[in-house]
Formats: structure tokens, C-alpha cells, sequence
């Protein structure tokens, strides 16, 4: 487990942030050289500097940047890098992008390109799931041909339905429709979007379910050797985006957290899978079903609390599989040791209905001691600005109980500082003091309950 991983002496990371400092750790742990991009918004930020070799690739628009795969690729045949880590977002879930690497004679630290093409589109990712024998969310078998078509499958099944893009991601791309007379403005509405943000209109739909957890399966696969890493529950959302993330989920007994973690590894088997992945399913915590959702073809930005209850380093052993190591783990070997939650800080303003505030950071002071990690880029000095997405820190605290957790994360916060910007930390204090959050009766609506609380 110690030795450095023989084809990867040199690693590109392409991307930028938190992520990229995460992943330049497990290249330092694994003996591996760091070399990193950046676009002229990011020249003076912490991975830039803390990498061995640092190259722009263009300007702070991710579209001539973080997003332009030619550009990653160049730098990486530049540098002699052997291999690319897309981190999360960006390139991550680009199936060309993967395949441009391995043309190149790159290594993508991710899955091979047909799985990333087979489970990035949504519907194709449903019927996958279907014929591994993973229950999916009640909807429409394929995708839509129309809005007629949409009113028919929605009819049979029974509103409210929500409408997805096939393409979508990052919380985006879904519509609520509440009853027949909504449904065709809403699918040309959601068709439109769904084509200007993701660049393919195809939709498809579900039943829209309620009182719901949010919970997915970290899954690691060398091609062989499949292993599920227990589960995160994700439910504290708002606008379907993660706020909180906690392993174990309150909400699952045994019986269930085994069926998901088999019925994960099913699926990826049924793809071929290779490296690091998450299936997400929503559960019906009453009656302790569960139905597939999606799968994330790339590391989450949740991953940590996986690694503080599992004691597994997911990005090494992502790193290590990609450089064609056989997993030296069993799934006898994983077991969940205490609990853990994390809190995603955002530059963002709760009042003022959580927009962007960026700005200068005149002073950044992060908690510590027991059972405290802090995953993030910034120091006093940063500049957080508009290009990009606005998380800032990751707060993800360990303990050997959820009380003991949750009274790390509340102390963890309240140590917190940062000055210059707004961010979510005083909202998500709040949120960890909720009693439904206390008493881990949380849902997927449970943080828009709490803010309509706030306003009333
Ligand atoms: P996770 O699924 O790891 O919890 P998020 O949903 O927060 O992560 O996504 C991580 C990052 O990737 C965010 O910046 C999000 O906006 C971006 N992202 C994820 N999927 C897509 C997508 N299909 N299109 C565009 N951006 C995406
Ligand atoms: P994304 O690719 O944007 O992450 P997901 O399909 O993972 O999209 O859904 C994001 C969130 O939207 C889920 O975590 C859940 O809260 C909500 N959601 C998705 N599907 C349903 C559904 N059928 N019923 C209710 N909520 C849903
Ligand atoms: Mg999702």
C-alpha cells in the first residue's frame, strides 16, 4: 500500500479550488510530481503555489480554460505528466474529454469512457439500472418525444412529476410540474433550459416523491473487485444542491444499507466500471425502500466524510486504480467507525436568498482539535471571484457518535472566521441546531421548510 504507483510519476490536476488541493495531497502521500493549471483568475491561489509546476492555460472563462480539454490536454503532454485528475465538475464527467487523455497516451484518473458516456445521460443511466436489477424511480421508461408524450406517461403515474434534463447536473435542470394544465408550458420552459445550460434539451420524467432522503453509495472498482463504502446522506439541500453531507445516514437500518451497497456494486458492474464512482437514490425512510437516482462518474465533493468513518483515502485509491493497481482492500475490510458530518461554506449571502459575495478575505481563521478537517484553498488575502463556483471550505468533523459529530461541527463553526465575505456558516449553524436536524429527521425539503420558517 505504501509503494508510489509505478505508471503515474507525474500527475496534472485539472481543476481548480479545494478539489485541486485534494488531490495534489494524495500525490504528495503517493510519491507522485503535481503539476497544475490554472486560468489567469486563479495565478496566486494556494495550488498554484503549492504545486511542483504550475501552467495557465487561458483566461478565467472556464469555456477557454478549466473547460477546454485541448488546452489540458497540451499542458499535460507539456509537462510530461502520465496522468490528468479531473476533480469534480469541469472536465470530470466528460466522456470526449476522457477518451481525448487516453488517445494522448494519458492516463484519466477516472472510469473508462463508455461508462462515463453510459451513466452521464440520465435516462440511459435508468435503464442500466433497470437491467442490473436496481429499482428506479417510478417515470417514464425512455426519454420524451414530446409534451404529449409527457402528459400521457404523467397522467398514469400521478402528479406532481418532475421533469429532468438528461444532460442535467449541479442541482439544475429539474422542474416541478403540480398538474396536467402546468405540463406544457413546463416541458418547453425545462426543453429551453435544459439546451442553452447543458447543451441538449432531451428530457425525461419522474414521480415526484416527498418526505424523502437524499442517500448514495460511494462505490470503488478496480474492474474487478467491486466494494461499496457505506453511504452518505445528503438530504440537507436547498434548490436540490448539498449543504450538509453525514456518514452514516440517520435514516437507514442494516437491511437497507447493505441492499443499496449490493445494488450499487450491481450497477457497476453492469457498466464496467473502473475507479472511484456514487449512486445516488432517493429512500423512502418509512417504508426503508430506495430507488436509484443517478450515478457521478468522478469524486464528490462529499467524499471526505466517507473517508473519516471508513479510514479510507478515496483519491489515492482513485490515483492507484487509474495507474492499474489491483485494490488491495476486500469489502470484509471496510467498516464504518463512528460517524461523521460535513458542512459545505460558500461565499454566499442566506440574506439575501444565498447570492454569490465575493470579495476580498481580510481574515481567514479555521477551527482545529479533535476530529476536525478543513478541506479548503483560501488564506487571508484570497480573492473569491465571480468565475467560478463559490464554495470556500469544506468543515468535516468526526466522531465516534452522531451526538459527538454534530457536537464537533456546531463548535467547529462557531470557531470559524472569516472576514470579507459573506458565507453560509451562520445558516448552516442554525441548520445543526434545528431540532429535526438534532434528531436526524431530516428530508430533501427540510431546509426550504426552515427558511420559509425564517421569513414568516
Ligand atoms: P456532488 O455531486 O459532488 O455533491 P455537486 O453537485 O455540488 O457535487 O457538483 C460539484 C460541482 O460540479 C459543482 O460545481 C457543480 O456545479 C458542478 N457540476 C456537477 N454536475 C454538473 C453538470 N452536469 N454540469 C455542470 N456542472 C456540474
Ligand atoms: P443532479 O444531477 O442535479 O445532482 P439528481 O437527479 O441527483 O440531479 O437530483 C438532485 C436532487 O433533486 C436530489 O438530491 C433530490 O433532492 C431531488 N430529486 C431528484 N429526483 C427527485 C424525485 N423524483 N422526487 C423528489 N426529489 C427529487
Ligand atoms: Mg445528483
Amino acid at each position: 500500500m505504501s509503494a508510489a504507483p509505478a505508471r503515474i510519476r507525474r500527475l496534472l490536476v485539472a481543476n481548480r479550488g479545494e478539489i485541486a488541493l485534494r488531490i495534489q495531497r494524495a500525490c504528495r502521500e503517493l510519491g507522485i510530481e503535481v503539476c497544475q493549471v490554472y486560468s489567469e483568475a486563479d495565478r496566486d491561489s494556494l495550488p498554484v503555489r503549492l504545486a511542483d509546476q504550475a501552467v495557465c492555460i487561458g483566461p478565467a472563462r472556464a469555456g477557454e480554460s478549466y473547460l477546454a480539454g485541448e488546452r489540458v490536454v497540451e499542458a499535460a503532454l507539456a509537462l510530461r505528466a502520465d496522468a490528468v485528475h479531473p476533480g469534480y465538475g469541469f472536465l470530470s464527467e466528460n466522456a470526449a474529454f476522457a477518451a481525448l487523455c487516453e488517445r494522448r497516451g494519458l492516463i484519466f484518473v477516472g472510469p473508462p469512457p463508455a461508462a462515463i458516456a453510459a451513466m452521464g445521460d440520465k435516462a440511459s443511466a435508468r435503464a442500466i439500472a433497470l437491467a442490473a436489477g436496481v429499482p428506479v424511480t417510478p417515470g417514464s421508461t425512455g426519454v420524451l418525444a414530446s409534451a404529449a408524450q409527457a402528459r400521457e406517461v404523467a397522467g398514469a403515474l400521478g402528479y406532481p412529476v418532475l421533469l429532468k434534463a438528461v444532460a442535467g447536473g449541479g442541482g439544475r435542470g429539474m422542474r416541478v410540474v403540480a398538474s396536467a394544465g402546468e405540463l406544457e408550458p413546463q416541458f418547453d420552459a425545462a426543453r429551453r433550459e435544459a439546451q442553452a445550460a447543458f447543451g441538449d434539451g432531451t428530457l425525461y420524467l419522474e414521480k415526484y416523491l416527498s418526505g424523502i432522503r437524499h442517500v448514495e453509495i460511494q462505490i470503488l472498482s478496480d474492474g474487478e473487485t467491486v466494494l461499496h463504502l457505506g453511504e452518505r446522506d445528503c438530504s440537507s439541500q436547498r434548490r436540490n444542491q448539498k449543504l450538509v453531507e453525514e456518514s452514516p445516514s440517520p435514516g437507514l437500518g442494516a437491511a437497507l444499507r447493505e441492499a443499496m451497497g449490493e445494488a450499487a456494486v450491481r450497477l457497476c458492474r453492469q457498466v464496467g466500471y473502473r475507479s472511484a464512482g456514487t449512486v445516488e437514490c432517493i429512500v423512502e425512510p418509512a417504508a426503508q425502500r430506495f430507488y436509484f437516482m443517478e450515478m457521478n462518474t468522478r469524486v464528490q465533493v462529499e467524499h471526505p466524510v466517507t473517508e473519516c468513518v471508513t479510514g479510507i483515502d478515496i483519491v489515492k485509491q482513485q490515483i492507484r486504480i487509474a495507474a492499474g493497481e489491483r485494490l488491495a482492500l476486500r469489502q470484509a475490510d471496510v467498516r464504518l467507525h463512528g460517524h461523521a458530518i460535513e458542512c459545505r461554506i460558500n461565499a454566499e449571502d442566506p440574506a439575501a436568498g444565498f447570492a454569490p459575495s465575493p470579495g476580498l478575505l481580510a481574515a481567514v481563521h479555521f477551527p482545529g482539535g479533535p476530529g476536525v478537517r478543513v478541506d479548503s484553498h483560501v488564506q487571508a488575502g484570497s480573492v473569491i471571484g465571480p468565475h467560478y463556483d463559490s464554495l470556500i471550505a469544506k468543515l468535516v468533523c468526526w466522531g465516534a457518535d452522531r451526538d459527538e459529530a454534530l457536537a464537533r461541527a456546531r463548535r467547529a463553526l462557531a470557531e470559524l472566521r472569516i472576514e470579507g465575505v459573506r458565507t453560509t456558516a451562520p445558516f448552516l449553524a442554525r441548520l445543526l441546531d434545528s431540532a429535526e436536524f438534532r434528531r436526524g429527521e431530516v428530508h430533501t425539503r427540510f431546509v426550504e421548510t426552515l427558511l420559509e420558517e425564517a421569513a414568516a
